[in-house]
C-alpha cells in the first residue's frame, strides 16, 4: 500500500507498502448504493491512503454498505499500521479512529490493532485531554478559566429549562492587598479565596463550578440550586471569606469580596447564558457602591437586595437605578 499526499491541508509524502498507487488528489470516493457517500474516513484531517480507494473501489462493487465498511476500516487499520512504523503516531491514532468510526457504524468486523499501537493511541489520547484540560485551567489558581466558562455557558442551557445561576465574585480593595503585602500574597490570597469557594460550591451544588473571570474576579456557575439557595450560597460564601483566618497568608491581613448574582428561570426557557454576566455584573456594581462586602441580587418581585447582614444598607434603591435604570421585570426598583 502506498500513502500520499493529503487533499486535507497535510504535507504530501509516500510511504512503500506493496500495493501500486491510484490516482492522487481529488474528491474522498463515493460507495455507490451506500449510505457513506461521505464516510468518517474522509473527514478527518491527515494524509489519505491510496489504498483505501482502491479498496473502496473493489468493494462498493458488490453493492453492500456494511463490505464496503469493513474494506474502508482495514484500509484505515492498514494506514495506522503503516504510519506507526514511521513513528507518525498522531496520524496513525487519526487512522485509527476512522477504523473505529467505521466499526461502530455497523456490523464491521473488528480492527485487529497491535499492541504497541495500541499503547501510544492510549498515551496521545491522554495527553490530547490533559492538553484539552490545561488549556481550560487557570494556571494561578488551577481553577476554571474565562474559556471554559464561555464554553460552558453558551452550551448549559441547551435542551434543559432548569434554573441557571451566574454570580461574579470580586475581591475588595485588592489593589490595596498588593500595594501593601506585594504581588505574591495577592496571588495567595487569589489562590486561597478559590480553595474557599469551591469547598462551598461542592458541598451544596456538586455540578456548579468556579472559573476565574479575569484579574481578582472569578464567576460561580450554580446548575439547578436548590430552591432559592443561590443567594443563600453566595452569602455563605462571602461569610466565608470575611471570616477566613488570612494570617497564615499575611498578618493582620483581612479579605472581603462583593457579589453580584442573577439566575434565569424555567419561565426563560430557550434562553442562553449569553448576555446573563452582563446582568449580574451590574448587580455587583451595586454591591460595591453600596458598601462592598455583600452579595446584590433581585428579589422575586425584581428589586434589588442585599442578602445578610448587608439587607439593612441605605440606598441601594437609587445605587440600583442609577445603574440598571429599570427592574428587568420592568417595574422599577424600590
Ligand atoms: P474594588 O474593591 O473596587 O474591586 O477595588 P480593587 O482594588 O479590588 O480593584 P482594582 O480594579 O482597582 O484593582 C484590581 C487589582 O487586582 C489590580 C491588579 O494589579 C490586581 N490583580 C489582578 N490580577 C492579579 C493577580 O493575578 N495577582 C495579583 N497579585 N494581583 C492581581
Ligand atoms: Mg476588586
Ligand atoms: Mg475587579
Amino acid at each position: 500500500m502506498v500513502v500520499r499526499g493529503s487533499t486535507v491541508g497535510g504535507t504530501p509524502d509516500r510511504v512503500a507498502t506493496g500495493v501500486p498507487a491510484t490516482a492522487a488528489g481529488g474528491p474522498p470516493p463515493e460507495i455507490p448504493g451506500s449510505a457513506f457517500h461521505q464516510p468518517a474516513a474522509s473527514t478527518f484531517d491527515t494524509a489519505p491512503i491510496v489504498g483505501i480507494d482502491e479498496a473502496l473501489r473493489l468493494d462498493a462493487a458488490a453493492g453492500d454498505p456494511g463490505t464496503a465498511r469493513a474494506a474502508q476500516a482495514r484500509a484505515h487499520e492498514a494506514a495506522a499500521e503503516v504510519l506507526a512504523d514511521r513513528g507518525d503516531w498522531r496520524r496513525a491514532y487519526q487512522h485509527l479512529r476512522a477504523a473505529m468510526a467505521l466499526v461502530h457504524l455497523g456490523d464491521t468486523p473488528p480492527v485487529h490493532v497491535p499492541e504497541q499501537l495500541r499503547r501510544e493511541v492510549d498515551r496521545l489520547r491522554r495527553e490530547r485531554a490533559e492538553a484539552r484540560e490545561q488549556s481550560r485551567r487557570d494556571s494561578l489558581t488551577a481553577t476554571w478559566n474565562r474559556r471554559y466558562l464561555d464554553e460552558r455557558l453558551s452550551t448549559l442551557r441547551d435542551g434543559s429549562s432548569d434554573t441557571v445561576c451566574v454570580a461574579l465574585v470580586d475581591v475588595d480593595h485588592f489593589k490595596l492587598v498588593n500595594d501593601t503585602y506585594g504581588h505574591a500574597v495577592g496571588d495567595a490570597v487569589l489562590r486561597t479565596l478559590v480553595g474557599l469557594m469551591r469547598a462551598e460550591i461542592d458541598a451544596r451544588v456538586p455540578d456548579g463550578f468556579c472559573a476565574r473571570y479575569g484579574g481578582e474576579e472569578f464567576a460561580l456557575v450554580l446548575p439547578r440550586p436548590a430552591d432559592a439557595d443561590a443567594v443563600a450560597l453566595c452569602e455563605s460564601i462571602r461569610a466565608r471569606i470575611e471570616a477566613h483566618d488570612w494570617s497564615a497568608v499575611a498578618a493582620e491581613l483581612r479579605v472581603t469580596a462583593s457579589v453580584g448574582l442573577a439566575c434565569l428561570d424555567p419561565e426563560d426557557a430557550g434562553t442562553t447564558c449569553d448576555g446573563l454576566l452582563d446582568h449580574v455584573d451590574e448587580l455587583l456594581y451595586v454591591a460595591k457602591r453600596t458598601g462592598r462586602n455583600a452579595v446584590a441580587y433581585r428579589d422575586e418581585a425584581g428589586q434589588v437586595r442585599l442578602a445578610g447582614p448587608a439587607s439593612g444598607r441605605r440606598g441601594v434603591g437609587a445605587v440600583a437605578r442609577a445603574v440598571t435604570g429599570t427592574a428587568r421585570s420592568g417595574r422599577p426598583v424600590d
